[in-house]
């Protein structure tokens, strides 16, 4: 049987040169492939005393959404700026390529609910540590975060510690 490795397309020198892209739309373009992703991301919710789910754009959407239907709690959105219609909190972060500035609503994450973040994967961890700023600013507390994928090499865990990080697969 197929492991949810075997679905993940790697592209050597995407977006740059050097850089291996972990590419997520053959796993979920495969019935079986995305299954397997979102039951093994589920089960690294096992046990996990949570509220509510948040996941950043646009990826963060794609597990997350599956997850939270799956689990029955809600969904949260992180996106990028200017998209939300309602009144929002924003952060502004260094991202692996780039840089960029994220919002939440302010209504859409109440204090002491426990949050999960989702996303498809972490590589410095920026992105999930600017997430984390939003929702902490609104009073969450965030329990757990998840990945699909992590690359170990670009220290995310130690930018995220002090938080309960796992994923399904880790890359070297
Ligand atoms: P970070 O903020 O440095 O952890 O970067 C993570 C973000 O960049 C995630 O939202 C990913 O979707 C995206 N990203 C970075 N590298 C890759 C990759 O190799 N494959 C897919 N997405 C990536």
């Amino acid at each position: 049987m197929k492991k949810v490795e075997d679905y993940v397309r790697s592209i050597p020198d995407f977006p740059e040169e050097g850089v291996i892209f972990r590419d997520i739309t053959t796993v979920i373009q495969d019935a079986e492939g995305f299954q397997l992703a979102v039951n093994e991301m589920k089960a690294l919710l096992d046990g996990v005393d949570f509220d509510i789910i948040a996941g950043a754009e646009s990826r963060g959407f794609i597990f997350g959404s599956p997850l939270a239907y799956a689990m029955e709690k809600g969904f949260v959105l992180i996106r990028k700026k200017g998209k939300l219609p309602c009144e929002t909190v924003s952060v502004e972060y260094d991202l692996e390529y780039g840089s960029a500035e994220i919002e939440i609503h302010k209504d859409s994450i109440q204090p002491g609910q426990k949050v999960v973040i989702v996303d498809d994967l972490m590589a410095t961890g920026g992105t999930i540590e600017a997430s984390i700023k939003l929702i902490e600013s609104l009073g969450g507390v965030v329990v757990k975060v998840i990945f699909l994928m992590e690359l170990a090499g670009l220290k995310g865990r130690k930018r995220l510690s002090g938080y309960d990080v796992a994923s399904v697969i880790t890359y070297e």
